[in-house]
């Protein structure tokens, strides 16, 4: 979308073919959140930035794997893109000056500032392309109604006064929303994903850039070596005078590449990602000539599958806050639970904990903390739990031993780990794995808690557990692109006419995660680059 609005305002004719029957992708279900460096909104919120330092950060933690040119161009564009859209289109974002990069304390790191949100948005002047806009995901919805932004989320941690009172004014504002709700099946207030991509689909709109849903691009056609157009799954034959973009997500509900470039025991269930992440896009880059970097990576994150449909649910909060652990089918924890989620199923995948560990928890967290679906125990105690949840999802037992027994661990391994942890929570350390030693622990962390905000002993009975599956938000191996987005043939030189972002790109990131928003922000950035390419003014 980020290309064709480009390409469109330099003269070009565009259109975005979509396989599903909604648009949006991935991108519409996720946080939204996009990693812009050096933006200028750091400055005014007390986080400034300068290219230098991003790109120092960006040099160290992509460990030299990444060619420096695209890093180059990612650090001197990202923010070129964002001015475009707020001077031609309805994207908006906002920085979040507390949101930390994931490793802020590595040369060239920030505190907050470069993760941005987009403002929420009214998606009533959709119309009937609203109804088109894939879902957000469901752990994103309040009460499976409306969305909130992650600024506001953040506050939720801490459930005093302001923040109860602000949850009501929401639960307010959505009744209000009644007359306007009417007309969709859905509350028209857009947060995180939606509302990106809901901005740009108005963008588009502006510009009459249609999207042709539920056609999937199934072959291009290459005439001398140039890419002239694509052929259509329900047969037409699209002429691309200036060029093809790739930017079909990744391939990781693909059970078979998965299974070709990826550790075999990965179910394609793990993933939260949407279900048309095929890898058709890489594929046919391949066919094209096109070659491939990172295949065997992803966005890894920890996930749980609720009993609803057995649905992925993204473990980014939970893990971080005090009174619970990750421990491994040998009750031995294995790696810092509040490091970024990347390196949390880095550490699953190293320590073979798959593919099942657990997080346990005591009473006091079930009592404060949302887990999965499960609101807070002061919201919704075991009690107002369905059977589905008790049965199917939490595990639950008077005592620790009684809950190894249930989980089938060696009981005095998990006793004596959670003793360790115990001990270590009340001086406020973590001596194994360093967890809360690190500003990007504790943003998830309670502040309440002290001194050690993402360490609490497990010490109130009953105990609970849910399983954590090795899962991620999309993969990152794909077509290796230049600078200018354009794909890479064995040679290293440019296919004509051929483009790829998003996943279906290589991940400039490399092997890393910069900070929420480092997978959208390369899609928005590299696409816009792409059309630039394409359409030289
Ligand atoms: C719950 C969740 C939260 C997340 N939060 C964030 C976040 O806050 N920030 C962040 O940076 N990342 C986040 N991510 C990751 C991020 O959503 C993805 O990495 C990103 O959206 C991928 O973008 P993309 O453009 O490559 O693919 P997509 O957004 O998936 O777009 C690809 C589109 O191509 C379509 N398509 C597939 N095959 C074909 C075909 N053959 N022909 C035509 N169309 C086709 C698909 O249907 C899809 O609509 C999150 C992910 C999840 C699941």
């Amino acid at each position: 979308m980020a290309c064709a609005l480009r390409g469109h305002d330099l003269g070009a004719r565009v259109v975005i073919l979509e396989k599903s029957p909604v648009y949006g992708g991935a991108t519409a279900m996720s946080g939204g959140v996009v990693w812009v460096p050096d933006n200028p909104q750091m400055k005014e919120r007390g986080v400034p930035d300068s290219p230098e330092d991003s790109l120092e950060y960006l040099r160290g933690i992509t460990e030299g794997r990444v060619e420096d040119e695209r890093l180059v161009a990612y650090v001197d564009n990202a923010k070129r893109v964002l001015a475009y859209f707020e001077g031609h289109s309805h994207v908006r974002l906002d920085s979040l000056d507390q949101y930390t990069d994931y490793y802020p304390e590595r040369p060239g790191g920030k505190p907050g500032g470069r993760s941005m949100e987009p403002l929420p948005f009214d998606a009533s002047c959709l119309g009937e392309q609203f109804e088109r806009l894939r879902s957000p995901h469901p752990q994103s919805q309040v009460l499976g109604r409306f969305g909130i932004s992650a600024r506001e989320a953040h506050t939720y941690l801490v459930n005093d006064l302001r923040s109860k009172l602000l949850l009501f004014w929401r639960l307010v504002q959505y009744g209000l929303r009644c007359p306007k709700r009417r007309g969709f099946s859905r509350d028209t207030r857009l947060f995180a994903g939606n509302a990106l991509i809901g901005r740009l689909r108005r963008s588009l709109m502006d510009r009459d850039v249609p999207i042709w849903l539920e056609v999937g691009a199934e072959e291009l056609v290459v005439e001398d070596g140039r890419v002239t157009g694509v052929l259509t799954d329900d047969g037409r034959r699209i002429r691309a005078e200036r060029g093809v973009l790739l930017g079909a997500g990744g391939f990781e509900k693909n059970a078979q590449m998965r299974g070709q470039h990826q550790p075999r025991i990965l179910s394609t269930e793990w993933t939260a990602s949407s279900p048309f992440s095929m890898g058709k896009g890489i594929q046919l880059g391949r066919a094209a000539g096109g070659v491939v970097d990172f295949m065997d990576d992803a966005w890894w994150t920890p996930t749980t599958l609720i009993p609803k449909g057995r649905e992925a649910w993204v473990l980014v909060v939970e893990k971080n806050l005090p009174g619970g652990i990750f421990v491994d089918g040998e009750g031995k924890r294995f790696t810092n639970e509040a490091a970024p989620y990347l390196d949390v199923v880095k550490g699953m995948l190293a320590n073979g904990a798959v593919p099942v560990c657990w997080m346990v928890f005591d009473a006091e967290f079930r009592r404060l903390y949302p887990v999965g679906p499960v609101a807070p125990g002061y919201a919704q105690p075991d009690s107002r739990l369905s059977r589905r949840l008790l049965e199917g999802f939490l595990t639950r037992a008077p005592s620790l031993p009684e809950l190894a027994e249930k989980l089938e661990l060696p009981a005095d391994t998990f006793q004596a780990t959670i003793e360790r942890f115990n001990a270590m929570a009340s001086r406020g350390v973590d001596e194994d794995f360093g967890r809360g030693g690190s500003l990007a622990d504790r943003y998830y962390g309670d502040p309440r808690v002290q001194p050690n905000p993402c360490l609490r002993p497990l010490t109130e009975a009953p105990f609970y557990a849910i399983p954590v599956y090795p899962g991620d938000l999309g993969t990152k191996g794909g077509l290796v692109t230049d600078p200018a987005a354009r794909v890479l043939n064995a040679e290293g030189s440019p296919i004509p006419g051929l483009y790829a972002a998003g996943n279906t790109s290589s991940a400039v990131m490399g092997p890393s995660y910069p900070g929420a928003g480092g997978t959208i922000g390369p899609a928005l950035t590299f696409g816009f680059i792409a059309a630039e390419t394409a359409c030289p003014k």
